[in-house]
């Protein structure tokens, strides 16, 4: 049936030869694929489909249902496919911002690995394309040893990577998809390869919940992930930095608790991490810049009470650690 279409505050009005009807708009789907002709949509409840076939039209449509009229270019066509997914989520989910941190973690669940691995491979791009990675051989296979005791016990959906990143900053950061860095400087603080585990453990924790995909939908919105995607600097920027730097304390308990299991479970003691915050905590008025471990993970007597303190074997051997520690030599 032919069908005239207008928009009446927040319903579509469909006019046809037989009659109106009124489909609110927070309850259309799209149900076509996206950028494909005919744009269908239905709602909610119903059988009832309605297709357009009309370019302009649909353009119209979809900008309504997404609340935004722009219409970012895109790189690549990986990243249109990624941006062509990001869109239909944000079609589906229009309208229920209001229950936002709930909708964007429901995304965050279903959104493939493969496209949570893609974006995290940008926002590494984004933030440290520039910055070297240490890569003097005796200390990757430390780290690399590392990460083999403590990964099986994470319990990720993807595998995670650990790298280091020659820079002074005090701090760790798990960016989405699993990839991991830790800063030089802190292997320089850290006073012993269990610090180390520790803090390795609680960035795999973040890892394994997704908390930096949920934190770039929490913050900023899928619009963030387009504007990552889309260009340089701005808003994509500042969003991948907070989600992948700074997390809710929420998130931060969930990552101490993680942790401990991971710990746990690798045979290492919670003695380490306990001992790094304690010396975090007692330099909590160094916040020098974004990047300081102190700024990014609030540290707290209260977190730190939250782990029982255990001992066990030592994670790596004193040449290992030593070797770790010289990661940056090269
Ligand atoms: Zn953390």
């Amino acid at each position: 049936v032919p069908a005239t279409l207008y928009r009446e505050g927040g319903a579509l009005r469909i006019a046809t030869a037989t009659g109106t009807i009124h489909w609110p708009i927070a309850s259309l789907r799209v149900i076509s694929r996206p950028g494909v002709l005919p744009l269908r949509l239905a709602p909610d409840e119903g059988d009832a489909r309605l297709d357009v076939a009309d370019r302009a039209a649909a353009d119209v449509i979809a900008a309504l249902l997404s609340g935004s009229t722009a219409r970012r270019r895109t790189r690549s066509r990986a990243v249109r496919r990624l941006a062509a997914i990001v869109v239909g989520i944000v079609l589906l989910v229009a309208g229920a911002v209001a229950g936002w941190p709930f909708v964007a973690d429901a995304i965050a669940r279903v959104l493939p690995v493969s496209v949570e691995q893609n974006l995290g491979q940008a926002v590494d791009e984004k933030l440290f394309g520039e910055t070297r990675r240490c890569d003097a051989e005796a200390g990757v296979a430390a780290l690399d040893t590392l990460r083999r005791k403590l990964e099986p016990h994470a319990g990720a959906a993807m595998p995670l990577s650990v790298t280091v990143l020659d820079s002074p900053a005090v701090n760790a950061a798990a960016m989405p998809g699993g990839r991991i860095v830790i800063f030089k400087g802190l292997l320089r603080e850290a006073l012993s390869a269990e610090e180390v585990a520790g803090v390795l453990a609680h960035e795999m924790g973040h890892a394994a919940a997704r908390h930096s995909l949920r934190g770039l939908m929490r913050g900023l919105g899928l619009s963030a992930i387009g504007a990552l995607l889309g260009g340089p600097g701005g808003l994509g920027e500042y969003a991948a930095i907070l989600a992948t730097l700074s997390h809710t304390r929420a998130f931060e308990r969930e990552a101490d608790a993680r942790a401990a299991a991971i710990l746990a479970g690798a045979g290492i003691g919670t003695q380490g991490l306990i001992d790094f915050f304690a010396r975090m905590e007692a330099r909590q008025g160094d916040r020098s810049g974004v990047l300081s471990y102190v700024a990014s993970h609030p540290p707290s007597g209260e977190r730190r009470a939250a782990l029982t303190p255990t001992q066990a074997t030592a994670p790596l051997t004193l040449g290992e650690w030593q070797a770790l520690r010289e990661i940056c030599a090269s």
